[in-house]
């Protein structure tokens, strides 16, 4: 049941919403921030800061752990990406794609993480906007389990 989830967002959507934040923040669109967004784009699923800065220096790029972290909280406090804490270790980051939203189980025997979608849990968060009269932006929902001894 693991579905193929692409997103919807091209390049140029994300870079023109990056520059508007950045010209809000009133921060430079330096190269090095704009590398960093290129390579979190082309990443596909969930990616630690770690690996973002070795992919950016495995290409040469100048690029300094400092600005990676503040580009991936800015990203994240603008809900174009999503700061997971899966386990006790170090955080997991994955681009949002609005059109293509989904929730995770966690195998804590293993650290698999299978992402997966359900109608169902759509319909409850509609039921839930109607009763709070509000209108979500986005959910984290995450199962955790371990592997059956059994089996
Ligand atoms: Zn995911």
């Amino acid at each position: 049941m693991k579905k193929e989830l692409k997103g919807n967002y091209s390049f140029e959507d994300y870079l023109e919403v990056f520059y508007m934040i950045l010209d809000k923040k009133k921060m430079n669109r330096t190269s090095e921030r704009y590398n960093i967004l290129r390579e979190i784009y082309e990443i596909e699923g969930h990616f630690s800061a770690d690996l973002l800065y070795s992919k950016l220096k495995n290409k040469k790029y100048q690029v300094s752990k400092t600005t990676i972290y503040n580009t991936l909280n800015l990203l994240e406090s603008f809900n174009l990406i999503e700061k997971h804490h899966f386990t006790d270790s170090y955080a997991q980051y994955e681009r949002r794609n609005t059109m293509d939203s989904h929730d995770h189980i966690i195998n804590l025997t293993t650290g698999e993480i299978i992402e997966f979608q359900h109608e169902g849990l759509q319909k409850i968060i509609k039921e839930i906007e109607k009763q709070y009269n509000i209108e979500v932006s986005h959910h984290s929902f995450t199962l955790f389990c371990y592997n059956n001894s059994q089996s």
